[in-house]
């Protein structure tokens, strides 16, 4: 057997990354506090907060509802949220006769400018590859029972689009106001993992 391991892509590709900074910063091709500052932005100021405006909009505002649905990345730059990784955003609805999750199964992508940077567990394999194959026992682990008559649609995420998921809006939230209702608004709820 080859001594290789295959179960710590992380710290291979944390080293693989620091290399290639390494190397183009000595070339001169990149400056490093750029690239410290670019991480910096999607650690603290982009997160599943800009997400959550989003949901909370489109649960107060049938319109735009409409819109985020029609077309998600015209609809979710209208509240100055956009950037790389969100450039072909498609939202998927929760209904009651829905649930939406979503996976990359290749790799990792996610949609940055509203959700931020992916969870470790979102990248890992057994996630990607178990729940396209038993979705409802994956959303069971996460703690979310999905009724048998509702469908689960699994949505694999690529370089070209990606899906964030519109959770349905929590019974008795009605009449809260927008900054109420994206407080309630998750991550995980986004991604489908877990109901608002
Ligand atoms: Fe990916």
């Amino acid at each position: 057997m080859a001594s290789h391991k295959h179960n710590e892509p992380e710290s291979d590709m944390a080293l693989r990354v620091k290399a290639i900074e390494q190397l183009l910063s000595e070339k001169g091709l990149v400056d490093p506090t750029g690239i410290d500052r670019l991480i910096e932005l999607y650690e603290t100021r982009v997160g599943p907060h800009n997400g959550a405006r989003v949901v909370a909009k489109a649960w107060t505002d049938p319109d735009y509802r409409a819109r985020l649905l029609e077309n998600g990345t015209d609809a979710i730059a209208e509240l100055d949220v956009s950037g790389i990784q969100g450039e072909n955003m498609v939202v998927v609805e929760n209904t009651q006769n829905v649930h939406n999750v979503v996976v990359c199964t290749l790799c990792s992508c996610y949609p940055w400018p509203v959700l931020g940077l992916p969870p470790r567990w979102y990248k890992s394999p057994p996630y990607r590859s178990r729940v396209v194959r038993e979705p409802r026992t994956v959303l069971e682990e996460f703690g979310v029972e999905v009724p048998s008559d509702v469908e689960v649609r699994v949505w694999d995420s690529s370089a070209e689009i990606r899906y964030m998921v519109l959770p349905s809006q929590p019974e008795g939230s009605k009449g809260k106001s927008e900054e109420e209702l994206a407080e309630m608004v998750t991550r995980d709820g986004m991604i489908g993992v877990a109901t608002v």
